[in-house]
């Protein structure tokens, strides 16, 4: 091919995504898979939503670009002002926008490592110089953080809870944190865990964006609130950074069926709560057979945990998907030793425990 592209982008990798469910059924001649490998939400979306798909008319005429309804039931649920939303296919699109708007050949960005990939795959396109730091702990490393900060630098990424590890930065950290960095530095707390977090003192980022002006939060409908399918995320900050960053949106990047099944899930309360407490209840258990066989669990606060298996990741994804379960071997996330497994449904997390102990027994035998 004679075509010339940017040259970063002769480097890029397609984003890995979990294996789906019917090419592994079909790949392994099996009749019964289960996905615990993208923390998509086991018990689906709220019913409203699903009336609301039902519904659907319309389709030769464009969305509402603005994404007005959407934007009043968003704010009146967080509590803050029409003007400090902006919505995005997924907030995977928000990240690419801030990268696109922030970020030249002559800049850096700051962010974890590892973290949630797309962060640097959006940042190496617009050529900029990505900073790592390693997780302590599988923690962020918030003062060395704050120490790679310098004068080119335009975003930090703090992904709280952290993808793929789980963990989680305090109120207190975040706040020292938040009083280290320049004032022309953006923020980013990607909080696309946000609503599974059982800690107390997990940083009410919200109530800080008064005091903030360079803090931006992404939240998303595609994990708690089922909504993966349907591509809806939203960043919300203050509302003169939110209005420069409105023009590089596409102008119809949501559609009109997302946004009704957004706001439906939004109003269904219930539904977040009942999941959120099955997650716990699924999350413990999950844990403590993980300890009582040796593996240990990075603590988490989302719907997964990231297990070190003592082993190269590989050969526990291969396994495990033999036997009709597809996880996510840590070896493409920065973990080479360890598997990261979504929390399922009770049945589906019983059939993970089934075959990963027929697992290990065989390496014990
Ligand atoms: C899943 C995920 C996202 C992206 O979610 P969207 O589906 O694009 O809204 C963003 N950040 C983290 C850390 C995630 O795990």
């Amino acid at each position: 091919m004679n075509l010339k592209m940017k040259p970063i982008v002769d480097d890029l990798k397609p984003y890995e995504p979990g294996k789906p469910i019917e090419v592994v059924k079909e790949e392994l001649g099996l009749e019964s898979v289960i996905k615990l490998a993208s923390n998509e939400n086991p018990h689906g979306s709220s019913r409203t939503v699903q009336k609301q798909l039902q519904d659907a008319e319309m389709p030769n005429l464009y969305p509402d670009g603005h994404a007005r309804e959407l934007r009043l039931a968003v704010a009146d649920h967080l509590q803050v002002k029409e003007g400090q939303l902006l919505f995005g296919a997924g907030s995977d699109e928000v990240i690419l926008l801030l990268c696109r708007a922030m970020l030249t050949a002559q800049t850096n960005t700051v962010m974890a490592a590892p973290t949630f990939s797309q962060y640097k795959q959006n940042a190496a396109v617009e050529g900029a110089k990505i900073v790592e730091v390693p997780l302590k702990d599988g923690v962020h490393d918030l003062d060395a953080m704050a120490d790679a900060i310098d004068d080119e630098t335009r975003i930090v990424w703090i992904c709280n809870p952290n993808n793929p590890s789980g963990t989680y930065v305090s109120t207190a950290t975040f706040s020292a944190f938040m009083e280290r960095v320049p004032s022309d530095v953006l923020v980013v707390s990607d909080e696309a865990y946000g609503e599974y977090v059982e800690a107390d003192d997990y940083p009410d980022t919200l109530a800080m964006l008064d005091t903030y002006e360079n803090l931006l939060i992404l939240r998303t409908f595609s994990k708690m609130y089922g909504l993966a399918g349907l591509r809806v995320g939203y960043a919300v900050g203050a509302q003169a950074l939110i209005s420069k960053l409105e023009p590089l949106r596409p102008p119809f990047n949501t559609t009109t069926l997302a946004q009704k099944a957004a706001i439906a899930a939004l109003n269904d309360q219930a539904f977040v709560q009942d999941c959120r407490e099955k997650n716990m209840r699924e999350k413990n258990k999950l844990q403590t057979f993980f300890r009582e066989i040796g593996c240990s669990p990075y603590p988490s606060e989302t719907n997964f945990l990231l297990v070190d298996v003592g082993v190269n990741g590989d050969r526990v994804f291969d396994a495990l998907l033999h036997r009709g379960i597809i996880v996510r071997s840590g070896e493409a996330l920065g973990f080479p030793n360890c598997i990261r497994v979504s929390i399922g449904t009770e049945k589906e997390n019983e059939q993970f425990m089934a075959s990963f102990s027929e697992w290990i027994n065989l390496q014990n035998a």
